[in-house]
């Protein structure tokens, strides 16, 4: 699966001088100007400024987005010739596109989707298990599983209205995936810091209320009531515990949690 993103992105850019030749024998364009994250999609040349793209038909400007690149889910404001448009837009020849990535602690009403209820809920593709344990960690509800099919990750997210998140951009460029971000860094933590910067993300930590392990949720117990589940110094060296409703996983605050505190802290 990555190896075919990652050959698609090489054709694509080994590609660009080819279709430049090509595409100015077609007779329309529109210029395009893209903000913020959205430029990482970019070719390096078309990067914090306009360039024109042209085309031949008559495409909406989703289609003409995702041409350059850009993976819809992260557009979360369209402007043709400063008026917002949605997706299904058609716009005419020569007309100038501004698209924005999510505004950053601004609550921006957009035409391109309802903004989901907080906080938000993942679904995590496949190699990002340890970004699913931290965001667990940090209370967050997380469905990750190293066996979902693509088209299963996309139908749960539609149907939870869970944020897709993943390093493989074929997914997103999926017409039927509305929430979704595309995972930039490839080292966990700083993938958990990303998420916690693209969607304003901090008010909402709830550190051990959920279980790493499976998603479920959190209850407290006394040690009379997992004291036989617990090895005899574990028992004796603590005094809060939790249990997960689903699986039945007992925890107790210690060490390891003083870990996953610091671990949350980096990021508060
Ligand atoms: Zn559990």
């Amino acid at each position: 699966m990555y190896a075919n993103s990652i050959l698609a992105e090489i054709g694509l850019t080994l590609l660009q001088p080819v279709l430049k030749m090509v595409e100015k024998h077609f007779d329309k364009y529109v210029e395009f100007r893209f903000y913020g994250s959205l430029n990482d999609f970019l070719v390096p040349g078309n990067r914090h400024k306009s360039f024109k793209r042209y085309y031949f038909g008559n495409p909406t400007v989703k289609d003409l987005i995702e041409s350059t690149g850009v993976l819809h889910p992260e557009v979360s404001l369209i402007l043709c010739n400063g008026d917002e448009v949605t997706f299904g837009f058609r716009p005419q020849p020569f007309s100038r596109i501004a698209c924005y990535p999510q505004f950053h602690f601004l609550p921006v009403e957009s035409l391109l989707r309802i903004p989901l209820a907080r906080p938000l809920k993942f679904i995590l593709d496949v190699h990002l298990g340890k970004l699913a344990s931290y965001l667990r960690i940090c209370g967050f509800d997380t469905l990750y599983s190293n066996s979902f099919a693509d088209d299963e990750i996309i139908s749960i997210s539609s149907a939870q209205n869970r944020v897709i998140v993943t390093r493989d951009k074929g997914i997103l460029r999926n017409g039927k995936v509305t929430y979704g971000y595309f995972m930039r860094s490839n080292v966990p933590k700083a993938q958990l810091k990303e998420l916690f910067y693209e969607f304003d993300m901090k008010k909402d930590v709830r550190p051990f209320s959920r279980c790493t392990y499976c998603n479920g949720l959190f209850e407290k117990v006394t040690l009379n009531d997992v004291n036989s589940l617990l090895k005899e110094g574990t028992a004796r060296s603590y005094s809060e515990f939790y249990r997960c409703t689903s699986c039945g996983k007992v925890y107790w605050i210690g060490a390891h949690s003083k870990n996953i505190l610091k671990i949350i802290g980096e990021f508060l």
